[in-house]
């Protein structure tokens, strides 16, 4: 599915045509603060099939997993997406910045023993307190 998407401001733009890999909540620290939020939710589609045009920075972020690259725009400060390098190949677009999301459920969430105490998670999918130790998701 064709997929396309971009910052607040509009300098930043991105098309995708891929099916996801998955979709997913996630609830840890770095996505809240990206987010300002209480969490992000990302479609994860492979680099190849994204294709991102106009304004662009790099923010790179050790974790506890290695890093992540948070892809966004200088203008306006919108993430787009983000690159985990325990994920090689995979960008995490956040839903957020999708124009449609048609068709888009989260399948599951991450990092659920970190919210805070107003925070609902999506009662609609498995829940992990945090990623499962074998896992490929943000
Ligand atoms: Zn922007
Ligand atoms: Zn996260």
């Amino acid at each position: 599915m064709k997929r396309a998407g971009g910052c607040l401001c509009g300098a930043l733009r991105y098309e995708a045509e891929a099916e996801p890999i998955y979709v997913a909540h996630c609830y840890c620290e770095d996505c809240r603060r990206e987010s300002g939020s209480d969490h992000l939710t990302h479609v994860a589609v492979p680099d190849a099939a994204l294709r991102i045009s106009g304004a662009l920075k790099v923010y790179e972020k050790p974790d506890a997993r290695g890093t992540i690259r948070r892809l966004f725009c200088p203008e306006c400060g919108t993430t787009i997406g983000g690159r985990p390098a325990s994920q090689p190949g995979v960008t995490n677009i956040r839903t957020g910045t999708l124009d449609d999301v048609t068709g888009i459920a989260p399948q599951f969430a991450v990092f659920c023993a970190r919210v805070r105490g107003w925070t609902v998670i999506d009662p609609d999918v498995k829940q992990f307190p945090e990623p499962p130790p074998d896992a490929q998701e943000p």
